[in-house]
């Protein structure tokens, strides 16, 4: 399967799977291959750089072969890369001694193509791709309409032969534009500006390469030992630091983001450093190269069969990674909304080890295909929530079982239902007890009545033991009644007395949120008890004034449905009712500012550090009611799609921008996407 890929990569310029996916099965084939050695076959991709010289193109062989690079995923395993060089190098400190410090060049790690570029007398005579490593295609026309690629050397006397290697790559601009046309002409968009920029170098046509606006940097240098500068040249480099300037003197483009670091620990900080500020560079990277500055200390270290031993890339935590399906789960939500959640083996993704992601819903589950014991492709989206991508299906075992939701509710047994034109699944049992868990939780969570002290396990005995039936039981509880309970001293349960009874204080837009209707997040129970003062009123316009709900800023169709439907429901009332007799005002204060020095003091909104675009018409929301709900959240709202864009919301008839979201692999959401996040972030 690994072999098919890099087929489909390196060659055909369209990969059938995610980079950070490839990278990780074929760690886990290294790591087989180690422990078993006769597990190695002939043809195996850890053997060999790249792929195959492609057909069409002719095939020469490098002067000094162009390897790859090992990767190290993290600052532990860059720690033992250097532990290994300082070995190979004979430098290994004494027990007890601290580590040498050895000088290294951190470098960007441009995502393009690998080129060589070979000079002589000062003049660009061949450019190549990297090939095999041994053996690339001879591109020299199409390199020729790079202009960051000098055609003759800036040197006074420049040596018989030059080699130069560096890295062909598309900025971010160019490569969306070329989706774009290439989404109007019905191709296939490229999956990165990577594969863009390989399938680019590989045009017959130099004129389509000199339109798509290739760049490159250039990073390393050979030069005949013999070669004697001229008085104006830069001297032949002792260094990779000076290789650089010397490359700069020559005419190239160097990347300026480079560090000279004097030891392991700066080169760490310069790393770390790059992890987020690469996200505002025009061009992408995958990560770090470190490089051993002296070269004859390189030289001393050597290679492997595939790479220098003498330089890694660091790569950045992976988004997305592959992940095996250990069972599929429901969770009955306080709506009695049923999502189906697939727990897989704990994979580290973007900074974090994930183990779940929701599936939303059935249809979800259908269109994922999903069977027992697949292969999944987790992504943290908008690197802040899990979610399986896709199943790799290559890897799924013969006559595996289709997965689905199951015909009754997990918790109670009641039949689940589906309404026609829903994409819900509900369990309907308002005596539910997955329902009346989750809607205590939610009632005691930190955006609602915060009350300390009462989390699920606490609730799952009250619940379990019929000790609470509603929201208005948790007022009735008593501290020695509390006390009794599994892991409740009598300290702590008289504290919950008391935080319960401190709730009752709580402004009334919390109340409200704390109800938990459905559609009525922190952001809208604002709105609504901004305008409706009390649950008598808001109960009043629901009841006999929808319209008055609408005009609510936010409130939509369906939110309104949704009130309407809450308010109308006896046992809701009764509810009301029973809060009322506990204490509860259900009504605002008298002090006009209630609410807002807690709302500033409450720190980051949900949204805080997300970028959206909004595309097309969403079905119950303006644009600028979209916008104003994103940026009371925190949110920033932009014009256009990069690949800093957390979230696309797009409606219907939505247009470029869903492309180049699509093409990006921004996320995209709908208007109830994008409800969900405003409301999970703040649940
Ligand atoms: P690599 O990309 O991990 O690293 C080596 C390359 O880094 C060099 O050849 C060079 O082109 C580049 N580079 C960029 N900046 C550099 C710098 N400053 N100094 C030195 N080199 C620099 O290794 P690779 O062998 O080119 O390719 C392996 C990659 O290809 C993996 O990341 C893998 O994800 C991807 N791949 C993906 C699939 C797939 O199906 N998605 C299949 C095969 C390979």
């Amino acid at each position: 399967m690994l072999n098919h890929a890099a087929h489909a990569y390196y060659v055909l310029d369209a990969p059938v799977m995610e980079d950070p996916v490839y990278d990780r099965l074929y760690r886990e084939l290294v790591e087989l291959e180690t422990a078993d050695p006769g597990l190695i076959s002939p043809d195996s991709p850890t053997r060999r750089v790249g792929g195959a010289p492609a057909d069409g193109f002719t095939s020469v062989a490098h002067r000094i072969p162009l390897l790859s690079l090992d990767n190290a995923f993290s600052h532990a395993e860059l720690d033992d890369w250097y532990g290994r060089l300082l070995k190979v190098l004979d430098r290994e400190p004494a027990p007890g001694e601290p580590l040498p410090a050895l000088p290294m060049v951190g470098e960007l790690k441009i995502d393009g193509s690998a080129l060589a570029l070979s000079y002589e007398d000062g003049l660009l005579v061949r450019a190549a791709t990297r090939g095999d490593g041994e053996r690339g295609e001879e591109i020299t026309s199409n390199v020729r309409t790079i202009q960051s690629v000098p055609l003759r050397l800036h040197l006074e006397r420049p040596p018989a032969w030059v080699e130069v290697r560096g890295e062909a790559f598309i900025p971010e601009a160019a490569f969306a534009a070329i989706n774009a046309e290439r989404s109007e002409r019905g191709e296939a968009p490229f999956a990165n500006p990577r594969n863009a920029c390989a399938g680019t170098l590989r045009q017959l046509d130099p004129k389509v390469v000199a339109s798509r606006r290739l760049s490159f940097f250039a990073y390393t240098l050979h030069l005949p030992d013999d070669w004697q500068a001229g008085p104006q040249d830069p001297p032949a480099p002792r260094s990779q630091w000076q290789a650089l300037g010397w490359l700069k003197a020559a005419g190239f483009h160097v990347n300026p983001h480079c560090a000279l670091c004097p030891d392991l620990a700066a080169v760490e900080a310069f790393c770390d450093r790059w992890e987020e500020e690469r996200r505002s560079l025009a061009y992408a990277t995958d990560g770090v190269v470190v490089k051993l500055d002296d070269l004859r200390l390189q030289a001393d270290a050597g290679f492997t069969q595939k790479a220098p031993r003498w330089a890694i890339a660091l790569k950045y935590a992976a988004e997305e990674a592959p992940s095996r399906l250990l069972r599929l789960t429901c969770q009955v939500g306080r709506t009695g909304v049923v999502t189906p959640v697939a727990e897989f083996e704990p994979v580290p993704l973007a900074g974090t080890t994930v183990s779940r992601a929701t599936l939303h819903n059935a249809d979800r589950l259908a269109e994922l295909d999903l069977c027992a014991g697949d292969t999944v492709v987790v992504r943290k989206a908008g690197e802040i929530i899990p979610e399986v991508v896709r199943v790799l299906r290559e890897l799924r075992p013969a006559g595996a079982r289709r997965l689905e939701l199951p015909p009754t509710c997990p918790e109670c047994g009641s039949p689940l239902v589906r309404e026609e034109g829903e994409a819900a699944t509900r369990c309907v049992n308002n005596g539910c007890p997955a329902i009346l868990r989750r809607s205590l939780l939610h009632w005691v969570s930190k955006g609602a009545l915060d009350v300390d002290g009462l989390g699920i396990k606490l609730i799952e005995q009250l619940v379990d033991r019929g000790l609470v039936a509603s929201i208005a039981d948790l007022y009735r509880l008593d501290a020695a009644l509390l006390a009794s309970l599994e892991r409740m001293g009598e300290t702590s349960a008289r504290k919950l007395v008391a935080a319960l009874s401190a709730s009752k204080g709580q402004p009334w837009h919390r109340q409200l949120y704390g109800l938990g209707i459905h559609h009525v997040g922190e952001v809208n129970a604002k709105a609504l008890a901004r305008t409706f003062p009390s649950a008598a009123e808001l109960a009043a316009a629901a009841a006999e004034a929808p319209e008055r709900l609408l005009a609510v800023f936010g409130i939509g169709a369906e939110i309104a449905q949704s009130l309407q439907q809450w308010f109308a429901t006896p046992a809701n009332q009764r509810l009301l009712e029973q809060l009322r007799q506990l204490g509860f005002s259900l009504a605002a204060g008298t002090d006009p500012g209630e609410g807002l020095a807690e709302e500033a003091a409450a720190g980051p909104a949900p949204l805080t550090g997300l970028t959206f675009v909004l595309t097309g018409t969403l079905p119950s929301l303006s644009r600028s009611q979209a916008q104003a709900l994103i940026e009371a959240a925190g949110g920033k709202v932009s014009g256009s799609v990069s690949r800093r864009t957390s979230y696309v919301v797009a409606g219907a008839e939505a247009g470029s921008k869903l492309t180049k979201a699509q093409t990006l692999g921004v996320s995209v959401l709908d208007e109830a996407g994008l409800r969900t996040l405003l409301e999970s972030g703040s649940g």
